[in-house]
């Protein structure tokens, strides 16, 4: 029997993600989709998005699709976790021979000891549940593929109700 891991894979690349195409993507042109899909939501929330040193003249060979989708869906959870009045912090600046994207917010944070388990398909941390009944649990499981499509690596810091901190890793072109 195929695995649920086995059947993202095959989703994925049925719908053309994970690096099926890869070409030069410039960060601003990523910045700039994923805030049209976000920005609505913050704002109708009331938690505010800050941009802290986007270099967007920064490149990585990649796939379009699935670097919007990987920073849409980091995006999408900060703004979700984050209650009212609260803020979402992106930077991504040129690391060595890296791209570093970080993003940061100051809501309910992810207990410790689910820390590891956050990456796992359907997976939702019990604090989640209690703040939204709306989520799946894909949406890590589906930026951890994107990333070790990309080659990159992705970490997570977090305070339980101060918040919490993503960084991804990905090789510069
Ligand atoms: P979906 O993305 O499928 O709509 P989801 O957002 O609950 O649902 P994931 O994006 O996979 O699922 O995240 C998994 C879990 O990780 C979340 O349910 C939550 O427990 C935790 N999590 C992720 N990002 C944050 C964040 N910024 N703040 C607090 N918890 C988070
Ligand atoms: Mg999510």
């Amino acid at each position: 029997l195929p695995t649920i891991n086995d059947i993202l894979d095959w989703a994925g690349r049925k719908v053309g993600l994970l690096g099926i195409e890869t070409t030069n993507v410039l960060i601003r042109d990523v910045v700039k989709d994923t805030f049209d899909a976000v920005q609505w939501m913050a704002d109708t929330k009331g938690v505010r998005i800050k941009q802290v040193l986007v270099d967007g003249s920064l490149k990585i060979m990649g796939n379009m699709g699935d670097l919007r989708k990987m920073l849409v869906n980091l995006l999408d959870n900060a703004v979700k976790y984050t209650p009212s009045g609260g803020i979402v912090t992106l930077s991504i600046q040129k690391i060595n021979n890296e791209v570093k994207i970080e993003i940061a917010d100051t809501g309910i944070g992810i207990p410790e000891s689910e820390l590891d388990k956050i990456f796992t398909e359907f997976y939702r941390s019990e604090n989640a549940k209690q703040s939204t009944q709306y989520g799946t649990g894909l949406g890590l499981s589906i930026v951890k593929r994107i990333v070790d499509a990309h080659k990159g690596n992705i970490s997570v810091s977090s305070k339980l109700g101060k918040g919490t901190n993503f960084t991804v890793l990905l090789p510069a072109s």
